[in-house]
């Protein structure tokens, strides 16, 4: 890659964008708010059921300024979600400060498998097995968030709750591929373990992005 270029990404003035849209947060703790996405490329978690994987070579997203994407962003409304891929894999300082700057509210969705950078108002942490989360990220998530894909997450979804702060809220969702087989299953978690609340994926249902 250009030296100028990666020098402008290392700094976070540069992203590698994948996409960029206004939607509605479709899962989650602000499901059914509207929001402006921005998807980052690059993520070398791995996940088998991984529904984006088209993001997880970065080379394959043009890095684009990131001043362009806060000039787009701040069009639509006073919430924007950060997401990938892993957007922890970049500089998320310069992207964040100056969204604020505009009061638009940050949030991100993470595994929190690499060094948080970046200034928000929630933090969706969302571990996967293949690749944990660093220990610091626990201490700051608002939102705990367990893909369900089979009954062995539930044990994972437990040992990943007793490590987040106690004002983190805990969610099971379904993994899209299986879910009307784990839908049941969390259902009957969350009625036995209340401290739990489902989360499902709105906007595939609505049909929109
Ligand atoms: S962390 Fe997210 S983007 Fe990366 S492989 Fe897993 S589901 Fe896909």
């Amino acid at each position: 890659m250009d030296k100028r270029i990666q020098f402008l990404i290392d700094k976070g003035e540069m992203l590698p964008l994948m996409e960029e849209f206004y939607t509605i947060q479709g899962e989650g703790y602000h499901t059914g708010t509207a929001a402006y996405f921005i998807r980052v490329g690059g993520c070398d978690v791995g996940c088998h059921w991984c529904d984006v994987k088209e993001s997880w070579d970065a080379e394959l997203h043009p890095a684009t300024a990131t001043d362009s994407i806060v000039e787009n962003a701040k069009k639509y409304c006073d919430t924007v979600v950060v997401t990938g891929g892993e957007p922890l894999m970049w500089n998320m300082n310069y992207l964040t400060k100056h969204l604020q700057f505009l009061n638009i509210k940050t949030h991100i969705e993470t595994s929190g498998a690499y060094t948080l950078t970046g200034q928000w108002n929630w933090i969706c942490l969302s571990p996967k097995k293949n690749k944990l989360p660093l220990l610091e990220i626990y201490e700051k998530a608002n939102e705990l968030k367990i893909i369900v894909y089979n009954k062995n997450d539930f044990k994972f979804a437990e040992e990943q709750a007793a490590k987040v702060n106690n004002n983190c809220v805990l969610f099971l969702q379904p993994e899209w591929s299986n879910q009307k087989k784990m839908t049941p299953l969390i259902v009957d978690y969350v009625m036995n373990n209340p401290q739990w609340k489902i989360s499902l994926q709105t906007h595939k249902y609505l049909n929109i992005p």
